[in-house]
């Protein structure tokens, strides 16, 4: 849920630690030591991250709907003591107190939803916008559990609150229906017995004169993406381990034992198949080509070809009738047919308009650009069937043709998830993103948008939110182009590779 952003640097004068700086003293002492000793290193979220950000915020005001007559504790305050404060004579009302600020041995901590029950007990409600419980909210929980007893609440029960992933919405989001509460009390209280120490250890972190010696790990990424990832695994060169398709634990026992280039990985690693190839084409900087595999995928084409891309946003609360929390709605897609092998393409393109479900009309118009005859190409096949699976369920009147569709869907990720070619410049990855430049020279890297996570953020901010229309219409051109290169770069990557199979 939202937070007033407060300072509490914890310091001789202030020595609060908040709970999202224990976490990310959890996860990481050297983030932990950054945040207090050199923030100006921790870069601003992204827009993606930020999203996620303002996701929750939603999450957690629909949240505060299930709790009338609830007060918002210091929702504008910045002055840390005040806070403290005014929570202090909040807690007098015992009415639902959202955010409410408690101190306790070092911690600091404001509950999304403190609930009074019984005569003077209190419940514990922190309000997630995932669909299930994880281990870190529970941690989360324990934090503010620890804190909120030591400030001397007597707290009954600590709950989550997180998204029903089965909701579907059906007129009025109802919160009783969107929410499953999760009574997590017993796992908390086991937790709650390692925050104090933790807390002082964290201090003792934070107080140090040099950064922490700290190498890079697992906990870079778990169970939050750290923001100095950057920073911290700039040292590897492009063509590390780390590379290694579906390497896992093999690329830490790798760097353990200090290789970190694909191609000093010694012959006796055991490799997989595909890995394999990695390592042979860091070795020859040549790429791998199975010409007889891309021949056999190529006989799958069958003229005329439709090579197709669809642009899809979610969002946590779904915008519309019909749609389940975090469901993908198409609002874009891109066609370019093809009559035979290098002929020029004919293309259709459909981006909805309007703050409306996109979906109907995207509907229409696929049905009527698609045809019936010849192969539908995709990339990463699994998102397209999702997509058009979804569809089926909430348009079960449009259902007949989409599987007509899906029986033609052919998936050009194929040979590059096979490694039938593996050019050492994709470092690991088959998407579309790595293939196209190493395979036909064109790349993305010329276009606004160039991922279709800022595809489906650009959509929705100018389609739901107040942008003025001369920008609106250039974001659109935007993604015009961007779902088009989808499309004509698939057109790009089978035509190399029919060079390529000979
Ligand atoms: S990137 Fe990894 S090592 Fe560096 S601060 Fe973050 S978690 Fe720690």
């Amino acid at each position: 849920m939202g937070r007033t952003a407060l300072d509490t640097t914890a310091s001789a004068d202030r020595p609060y630690l908040s709970k999202s700086k224990f976490l990310w003293g959890s996860q990481c002492r050297k983030l932990l030591w950054v945040a207090y000793n050199a923030k100006d290193q921790i870069p601003e979220p992204d827009a993606a991250t930020q999203a996620i950000f303002d996701q929750g915020h939603e999450v957690g005001a629909l949240a505060k709907a299930l709790y009338p007559g609830g007060i918002e504790v210091s929702a504008d305050v910045t002055d840390f003591e005040q806070v403290l404060q005014q929570s202090l004579e909040a807690i007098k009302e015992r009415k639902p107190l959202f955010e409410a600020g408690f101190v306790y041995s070092g911690g600091f901590a404001r509950v999304d939803i403190l609930n009074p029950v019984g005569k003077d007990e209190w419940d514990i409600v922190e309000v997630k916008s995932s669909t299930e419980v994880k281990d870190v909210n529970l941690l989360d929980l324990a934090f503010q559990a620890f804190v909120y007893s030591g400030a001397g609440l007597k707290i009954r029960r600590c709950c989550l609150m997180h998204v029903n992933g089965d909701y579907v919405r059906r007129g009025p989001v109802d919160p009783k229906k969107f929410f499953k509460v999760v009574d997590v009390t017993k796992d908390v209280s086991g937790l709650s017995r390692e925050i104090e120490p933790q807390l002082g250890d964290m201090f003792t972190t934070i107080r140090r004169k040099q950064e922490p010696d700290i190498k890079i790990g697992p906990y870079c990424s778990d169970p939050y993406p750290c923001p100095l990832q950057d920073k911290c695994w700039a040292f590897l060169p492009t063509d590390s381990v780390f590379n290694l398709y579906y390497g896992g634990k093999k690329c830490w026992r790798l760097l353990g034992e200090g290789i970190i280039r694909l191609k000093d990985i010694p012959d006796h690693v055991g490799l997989t198949e595909r890995q394999a190839i990695q390592r042979k084409v860091a070795l020859t900087g040549q790429p791998h080509i199975d010409r007889k595999a891309l021949a056999s995928f190529l006989k799958l084409l069958k003229y005329p070809v439709s090579y197709l891309d669809f642009e899809t946003f979610n969002t946590a609360i779904p915008l519309f009738d019909g749609l389940s929390p975090y469901q993908q709605v198409p609002f874009q897609f891109s066609l370019h047919r093809q009559s035979a092998p290098g002929t020029t393409p004919g293309h259709h393109a459909f981006l909805a308009d309007g703050p409306g479900d996109p979906r109907p009309e995207f509907l229409d118009r696929l049905r009527s650009y698609i045809g019936n005859a010849g192969t539908v190409v995709v990339y990463n096949a699994k998102f397209e069937t999702g997509v058009l699976g979804g569809l089926a369920e909430a348009f079960p009147e449009h259902a007949g043709w989409m599987d007509g569709v899906k029986a033609r869907i052919i998936d050009l990720l194929e040979p590059f998830q096979s490694f039938d070619y593996y050019h050492p410049d994709q470092h690991g990855s088959a998407s579309i993103k790595a293939v196209l430049p190493v395979l036909t020279g064109h790349s993305y890297a010329e276009l606004e948008i160039q991922k279709g996570g800022q595809a489906s953020l650009e959509y929705l901010r100018v389609h739901f939110g107040e942008v003025p229309e001369d920008e609106r219409r250039k974001v659109r051109e935007q993604l015009e182009r961007y779902c088009g290169t989808d499309t004509e770069g698939m057109i790009w990557i089978v035509d190399a590779l029919r060079q390529l199979a000979g």
